[in-house]
């Protein structure tokens, strides 16, 4: 069933990109299964697939100890700097760094480890208070802060887009979010050439594939409702 919902979206991202003149193959999909059972990631896992994004450390941890080793892991929550050290090496992505402190501890601790850990900057585009992200006006600078730093390679950028039952209404942030991302490329920052753009979710993932998501994270489409409660 959940294969089912899976392939769904699968689906619906192909039909985005033919749209939009790209390849589904350009696309990674995150299936975002925080607060679900281990059993309904081994659902996917057994109908082979392998890409999943967890929001809460401790979470995380259990789910990597726990389940296969050939999961590819992206963290795509806030992140404290005291909790880096849980999985620094576990994971293929870290999608939320947001402070310089952050890109230093994960930094440090990569090179401790003799690794290189890719990240994203999560970038506030919709410039919402209640939500992590360094804001557009800052990002340069940002940026220029975090590209000497050794142990950590600046993939691209991420962002979650205000809640919408429109999709249309966030197109805006999500080419906004593209388009700074060409423009920072343009200024030939040594160390910084980007090319991931994490953006879409379930109610706009369509949308954020038209306008250049190379990844998008999507949870309730297919695992359904999540109950905060457990
Ligand atoms: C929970 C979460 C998602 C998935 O949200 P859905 O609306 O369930 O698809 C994606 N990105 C982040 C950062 C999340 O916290």
């Amino acid at each position: 069933m959940l294969k089912e919902n899976l392939d769904k979206v699968l689906e619906n991202i192909a039909k985005a990109c033919e749209r939009s003149g790209r390849k589904p193959s350009d696309v990674k999909l995150l299936a975002v299964s925080k607060t679900k059972p281990e059993s309904d990631i081994m659902e996917l896992y057994d109908a082979s697939y392998r890409f999943f994004g967890e929001n809460y450390v401790q979470e995380l941890v259990g789910k990597i100890e726990d389940l296969p080793k050939d999961i590819e892991w992206h963290m795509i929550g806030h992140l404290q700097r005291n909790k880096v050290k849980y999985i620094v090496g576990k994971v293929a992505m870290i999608h939320s760094v947001e402070s310089k402190a952050l890109a230093e501890q994960i930094s440090r601790l990569s090179e401790a480890n003799g690794l290189v850990t890719d990240v994203l900057v999560e970038v506030n585009v919709a410039e919402e208070e209640s939500k992590f992200g360094v804001s557009c006006d800052m990002l340069e600078d940002f940026l220029r802060e975090i590209a000497q730093l050794k142990g950590i390679r600046v993939k691209g950028l991420m962002t979650s887009a205000p809640f919408t039952e429109n999709a249309e209404e966030n197109r805006k942030y999500f080419r906004k979010l593209n388009k700074l991302m060409v423009d920072i490329n343009l200024k030939n920052i040594d160390n910084i050439s980007m090319s991931e753009l994490s953006m879409g979710m379930t109610n706009d993932y369509e949308v954020a594939v038209e306008e250049g998501a190379t990844i998008v994270r999507v949870g309730t489409a297919i695992f359904g409702a999540r109950n905060y409660k457990n």
